[in-house]
């Protein structure tokens, strides 16, 4: 049993419709592919995968879309705990964010 459901892109906000089982439960949609998740084709079998590959702007799409791939994912488990991603922008996001300067009153500032 499938069921229309819409999505928006990530970067453009053009919608998609795709033809998926109800069964399957959404986990989010990236511009980026999640570690570990493997993608099926948008008009291909959405069963064995663990998202799907869509591209903006193409045939399932009803507007004019960027013509930039992004995914779907589902919601996987693995000996029944949901497994969370570890997508390669929240990496970035971690190491960009340090090392923070740490305040030592013995540093000398005498740079001038
Ligand atoms: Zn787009």
């Amino acid at each position: 049993m499938s069921v229309p459901v819409r999505y928006y892109c990530p970067r453009c906000k053009t919608i998609v419709t795709l033809q998926r089982a109800g069964r399957l439960a959404d986990k989010s949609v990236t511009p980026v592919p999640l570690e570990g998740w493997s993608y099926a084709d948008i008009d291909g079998d959405y069963e064995p995968a663990d998202g799907v590959r869509i591209v903006c702007g193409e045939s399932q799409t009803d507007g004019e879309g960027c013509g930039e791939p992004y995914y779907l994912n589902f919601v996987r488990f693995e000996a029944g705990r949901e497994i969370e991603p570890v997508p390669e922008s929240e990496r970035v996001t971690l190491a960009s964010d340090g090392p923070r300067r740490p305040s030592s009153p013995d540093e000398p500032d005498q740079s001038l």
